[in-house]
């Protein structure tokens, strides 16, 4: 097995072997860019190591051979003083973990090595500061002496000296420093420094390897799912001083910028330094534009390695380089981490460049980018204070004056004061809290906690889980790091896209749906199959998801239009009247404003599909509540007091109470049972298409029936509504194409699919009562009672509710796709729960053949972008699969 690459000899592709790092430098090496000379100890090793519990035999050897080749390259020798070979030692594993494992620098210096430097450089304060430098590192990092004593020791020679700065130490002070540290080192560890610099050599590479596995490391990797058993690798790389005087320096460059995507270098640099300083942010490094002027030719050589990196790997690269007296070398190169707004607009203008094809674009662009682009955001370019840090569970900015209690949100809110929920972490109770708030901050929970959920499910910024934060319920405050303390009332900002807490109102930015988001969603329009429909109750709802791009309405709920409070004591009459003739009455003034409703929606939808859904919801639901009704009558009764109207709601109330509602008098049991509320809704459809139609417009509407079980309430259904809207056509003299279907949303609907498809034009997977209804789980109930723990202990990997169940669920519809098909072979089938706008959910619609998704307006940008991955993703593995046959 061979365990050791030179740079030249490495393949750059194979980071599972060379880690990111390694991997980086041994292209950058291949393409004739200036590297120092080094080599790359394999993760293969490290997992060795870790398997025999120590170095593996040999490896010594190997690296002892590769030390003299080295040698060789750079015409140095490692541990002569007359000329020095100084090597760095730095870790570098699969997936880049930003300062969580250990590098060593400056390693092959010792006592005799200090001087030759100072000699050969003519520079004793640089030499002697490098050693310095490498005995604080080795010391901590590799012998693992406390960091708080060097820095104690460091601290005390300065104020001794008076030095204001590092830099004001002379060289003879750092050479004292220098045997201070020695003797810390012996008297922590027992033993002296190792002058050898073989055997330094030898220990930081354990060092690194075992870096792999301290506690930082390893939460690191728990939190971004990174497996345990990957391991590091060691590079270990010819030393270059950016610390060599004026013409020297260190600095980091990204080949566009990471925060808006425009293509210029964009980055920091320091004169004079080393890399860790940069790192540390004890001194202000310029902007690397000043280089332009100052060096022209580094920074022209410079902007060409940028190039040469970004055709070879087609991506935005972020690059460590140093500068050793007036000559470039470059240290390190990676795939850069962007901002959301970055990453669509180098997506799409690196397609435009011809460096990546228009599909690679979409594959690179996550959901969730789109998903932040569209909510406002905190003005990147703004100073702000920030006061804590916690989660980034919903994207957004949102600012208002905090309160502490969902009650009062709901109070100021209706005042039209704008506020942010903040709480320990929230329950069920406090929906309706958050629902009025702009945003919510906690300080406990994770990214799945109901805070969570909720706010992404709403759309509405969120920070959870901010331990930085002590709330004070009782008296009304949280206190910030800092000694800063908020009370209600005062106005903070939340940044859900960062996860920052910011003191007072930070300007937002609103985003649009333009320019290269538009352009990119253009293109997942010209290679996705899936449609995507919205789910939208009103006009305005509609005209949004149309901005969006909805190429129809899949669910407009029509019981929402009944809850507004003009039309629910009309609704309330239809349910406590005792004749028919009386509830037709009233049922006559509620298709009225009914028809108004659906006629703006068939104006807004002009042309596109309107699949609107007749009553659904248990008729209690429109009463008030049976506890507190009966209260108010015992207590009327006690007094003494005529209430007659009240007692009678009552018993109605008792009449229709049910032990479980969402398993009762619901969906088309109610139309099959009080036939005349559907025949209003249908009545009203059909003349809001007729006096449409004859205004020369094309509305397409459909009759959706929910929560069938059996095809017979269909037939019967059917039959009534048919008639209904027969007369209307007849009334009006037009002909409208109207389609008839239903939801798919109970198991017994999806098992028999052939025989319902007898009779519905359509379905719709109801997919929150099919989940509901497979599980038996309430989803009422669920999710502030067993769910979070069922998620916690890892019994269920995901909350059903959110992400398509594919297994059980997804079994269901799958059979119900297929039956319903053989039936009727052009049947039209989508999907309307949630989960409509989850992609991860949309990939497995695409996969089994639906025709559209619908979900919220907004986030149908989203369903574009997953519906075109989904395509893109199957079309390359149908391509695999033909190249394996
Ligand atoms: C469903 O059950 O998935 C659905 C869309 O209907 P509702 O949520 O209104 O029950
Ligand atoms: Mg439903």
């Amino acid at each position: 097995m061979k365990r050791l690459y030179f740079f030249e000899e490495g393949d750059g592709r194979n980071k599972d072997l060379l880690g990111g790092k390694g991997a980086g430098l041994c292209t950058m090496t291949q393409l004739g860019l200036p590297v120092p000379a080094g080599f790359v100890i394999t993760t293969e090793t490290c997992r060795e190591y870790y398997k025999l519990g120590k170095l593996p035999e040999g490896l010594m050897e190997e690296v002892k051979e590769a030390m003299a080749k080295l040698e060789q390259k750079t015409g140095k020798k490692f541990g002569d003083p007359s000329n020095p070979l100084l090597v760095s030692v730095r870790s570098g594993a699969k997936f880049s973990m930003p300062g969580m494992m250990d590098t060593v620098l400056n390693l092959g210096m010792n006592d005799q090595v200090v001087q030759g430097l100072a000699r050969l450089t003519n520079n004793e304060r640089f030499a002697w500061d490098a050693y310095r430098r490498f005995l604080q590192m080795f010391g901590k990092i590799v012998l693992g002496v406390k960091g708080e004593k060097f820095d104690q020791i460091f601290e005390e020679k300065k104020r001794e000296k008076g030095a204001k700065s590092d830099l004001d130490l002379t060289a003879s002070d750092l050479r004292e420093i220098a045997e201070e540290f020695k003797q810390l080192i012996k008297q922590e560890t027992g033993q002296d420094f190792p002058q050898d610099p073989m055997k330094q050599l030898q220990l930081a590479i354990e060092a690194v390897f075992k870096s792999w596995n301290n506690p930082r490391a390893i939460e690191y990797r728990n939190f971004y799912k990174i497996p345990h058993d990957l391991g590091t690798a060691v590079n270990v790389v010819t030393m270059v001083f950016g610390n060599m005087g004026e013409d020297s320096g260190t600095g980091v460059v990204f080949t566009r910028d990471p925060a808006t995507g425009e293509k210029k270098l964009y980055g920091e640099f320091l004169f004079n330094a080393q890399g860790e300083d940069v790192v540390a942010g004890i001194r202000t490094p310029l902007k690397i534009e000043e280089l332009k002027e100052k060096w022209p030719e580094i920074y022209r050589q410079l902007q060409d390695v940028a190039e040469k990196l970004e055709r070879h790997y087609r991506d935005m690269q972020d690059m460590e380089f140093t500068v050793e007296r007036g000559k470039l070398y470059m240290l390190q190169t990676r795939a850069g981490k962007r901002t959301a707004l970055a990453a669509v607009r180098i997506a799409v203008s690196m397609a435009k460049e011809g460096l990546i094809s228009k599909e690679e674009a979409i594959l690179r662009i996550e959901p969730n980018h789109v998903e932040q682009l569209l909510h406002p955001q905190v003005d990147p370019k703004a100073k702000v204070k920030v006061i804590a840090k916690g989660l980034n569970a919903s994207p957004g900015g949102a600012v208002g004056r905090v309160v502490f209690s969902s009650e009062k949100a709901k109070e100021w809110a209706e005042k039209g004061e704008k506020v942010i929920l903040v709480r320990p972490e929230t329950s069920p109770d406090d929906v309706g809290g958050i629902i009025a708030s702009a945003g919510v901050l906690t300080s406990r929970g994770g990214m799945t906690s109901h805070a969570a959920v909720v706010t992404r499910g709403l759309g509405k910024p969120a920070v959870v889980g901010c331990e930085e934060i002590e709330i004070d319920l009782e008296k009304g405050e949280f206190r910030a790091p800092g000694g800063v303390v908020i009370r209600e009332g005062d106005v903070i900002t939340i940044n859900g896209t960062s996860g920052e807490v910011i003191l007072g109102e930070a300007p937002l930015i609103q985003p649009q749906l333009r320019g290269e988001l538009a352009e990119l969603l253009q293109w997942c329009d010209e290679v996705r199959r899936l449609q995507t429909w919205a789910n939208a109750d009103y006009p305005r709802d509609a005209k949004r998801a149309r901005e969006f791009g909805a190429q129809g309405i899949g669910l407009c709920r029509t019981e929402h239009m009944f809850f507004e409070e003009d039309r629910l004591p009309i609704f309330r009459r239809v349910i406590m009247a005792k004749t028919k003739e009386e509830r037709l009455g009233y049922l006559e003034q509620l298709g009225k404003i009914q028809k108004k409703d659906f006629k703006e929606i068939l104006e807004v939808m002009d042309g596109l599909p309107v699949i609107i859904r007749l009553l659904d919801p248990p008729l209690h639901e429109f009463l008030p509540r049976y506890e507190k009704l009966l209260e108010e009558v015992i207590t009327g009764r006690v007094k003494g007091e005529l209430q007659r109207e009240k007692e009678e709601l009552l018993k109605r109330v008792e009449a229709m109470r049910e032990a479980n509602p969402m398993m009762g008098l619901r969906g088309c049991r109610l139309g099959l049972l009080f036939p005349e509320i559907n025949e209003m809704q249908v009545r009203a459809i059909m003349e809001a298409a007729c006096e449409l139609k004859k205004e020369g417009r094309d509305p397409k509407p459909e009759i959706m029936i929910p929560l069938t079980c059996h095809v017979n309430e269909l037939r019967k259904i059917k039959e009534r509504l048919e008639r209904v809207a027969r007369e209307v056509m007849e009334e009006y003299g037009v002909q409208i194409s109207y389609k008839f279907g239903t939801m798919i949303e109970v198991p017994r609907a999806a098992l028999t699919a052939d025989k319902i498809a007898e009779v519905a034009e359509f379905f719709s997977f109801g997919t929150n009562d099919l989940t509901q209804m497979t599980f038996a789980f309430s989803r009422d109930d669920a999710e502030r009672s067993f769910l979070f723990p069922y998620l916690e202990q890892g019994i269920l990997p995901f909350n059903p509710f959110q992400t398509l169940d594919k297994e059980g669920v997804g079994k269901l519809m799958r059979m119900g796709v297929e039956l319903g098909r053989r039936t009727r072979p052009d049947l039209e089938i989508g999907i309307c729960g949630e989960h409509g706008g989850d992609p991860a959910s949309i990939e497995f619609c695409h996969e089994i053949g639906l025709n559209y998704v619908s979900c919220s307006p907004f986030r149908i940008p989203v369903a574009r972008l997953a519906a075109a991955r989904a395509a893109l993703k199957s079309k390359s593995s149908k391509i695999s699969e033909n190249q394996t046959l």
